[in-house]
């Protein structure tokens, strides 16, 4: 039995401009730090494919797919929103990014794995169905959504978003759709600003102020998320990674630590073994401090493993 890594070089590549917080270093943090941390031995690694056009456009408007293709560039830059920019790698790196989370969700329903981490970038929880947002192109965790609903006839699946952000673009992917259990803990108020006010019996937000910490984190989660976790029972539970609620992340004020990250894959993979057989698919989105992201990963991997 195995915990898979997933991960492709075309990741690195992706260079949305000097000084962007969601810089390549982001991905070498991880891959720098893992090899000395006791567990790299014991992942399974493989290579994220490339997502097909059809997968694609099972979570996102085809003209809006057609506007990424056509505004990749040869040379320079091009930004699809203020904060969000393709360079010549980019489109290859978000295509890997989407297909790393199908690659997961095959190693799980196979069986060829337990559960998988992707480690990849750009981020995808800020994509919408047709609009580029807050340095996400394509909605990694709701292409692999789309892909287990599609190829393994997924009835019911939980998406867990701990990133410090509102998962805007998964709520907005998967807002008319019950089969999807969407639970999301962020800052607010905080960008995007969604989230707060949204009621759904399938959407639960989880808003937490600046300056929360760790146990008052573990209080909500436990309180609000994994009850609705339980009721739902999932057949495949994936999880947006974010690990920007950290307490040295440059971009937010919330105060987790690693061992946040550890209880947390926990409680969230309890939910896994009991109702979904362990099928657990995790896809990186934010993590800022490039001292505190090999760290973070290797907490969350421990819970996995
Ligand atoms: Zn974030």
């Amino acid at each position: 039995m195995a915990t898979a890594f997933i991960h492709h070089r075309d990741c690195e590549l992706h260079d949305p401009g000097a000084q962007h917080p969601e810089s390549p270093a982001r991905i070498r943090a991880i891959n720098d730090y893992l090899p000395t941390s006791g567990i790299w031995d014991r992942l399974v690694r493989h290579e994220a494919p490339l997502a097909s056009r059809e997968q694609l456009c099972r979570a996102h408007d085809e003209n809006y797919i057609d506007v990424v293709f056509s505004a990749a560039p040869s040379e320079g830059y091009v930004y699809l929103d203020p904060d969000t920019c393709m360079s010549p790698h980019s489109l290859n790196a978000a295509l890997r990014a989407a297909g790393s989370v199908i690659k997961g969700i095959d190693l799980v329903y196979t069986g060829e794995a337990d559960n998988a981490f992707c480690s990849v970038r750009p981020c995808g929880h800020h994509a919408e169905t047709r609009r580029a947002m807050g340095f996400c192109m394509f909605n990694n965790v709701a292409v692999g959504a789309c892909y287990a609903k599609d190829r393994y006839a997924a009835k019911r699946i939980a998406i867990v978003d701990f990133d410090v952000h509102h998962g805007n673009g998964t709520e907005d992917i998967f807002r008319h759709d019950p089969s999807v259990l969407f639970c999301s803990t962020f800052q607010h108020p905080f960008y995007p600003g969604s989230g707060a006010d949204t009621r759904s019996d399938h959407i639960v937000n989880v808003p937490l102020p600046a300056g929360t910490s760790g146990a008052q984190f573990r209080d909500a989660f436990e309180g609000e998320i994994v009850p609705a976790l339980n009721d739902f029972a999932p057949e495949l539970v994936l999880v947006s990674a974010g690990f920007d609620a950290h307490e040295n992340d440059p971009l937010a004020q919330l105060r987790l630590r690693e061992d946040d990250y550890e209880w947390v894959t926990r409680r969230i993979r309890e939910v896994a073994d009991n109702s979904a057989q362990g099928r657990l698919v995790s896809v990186l989105e934010g993590g800022y401090s490039i001292a505190s992201l090999g760290s973070c990963v290797e907490a969350h991997l421990k819970a996995m493993l």
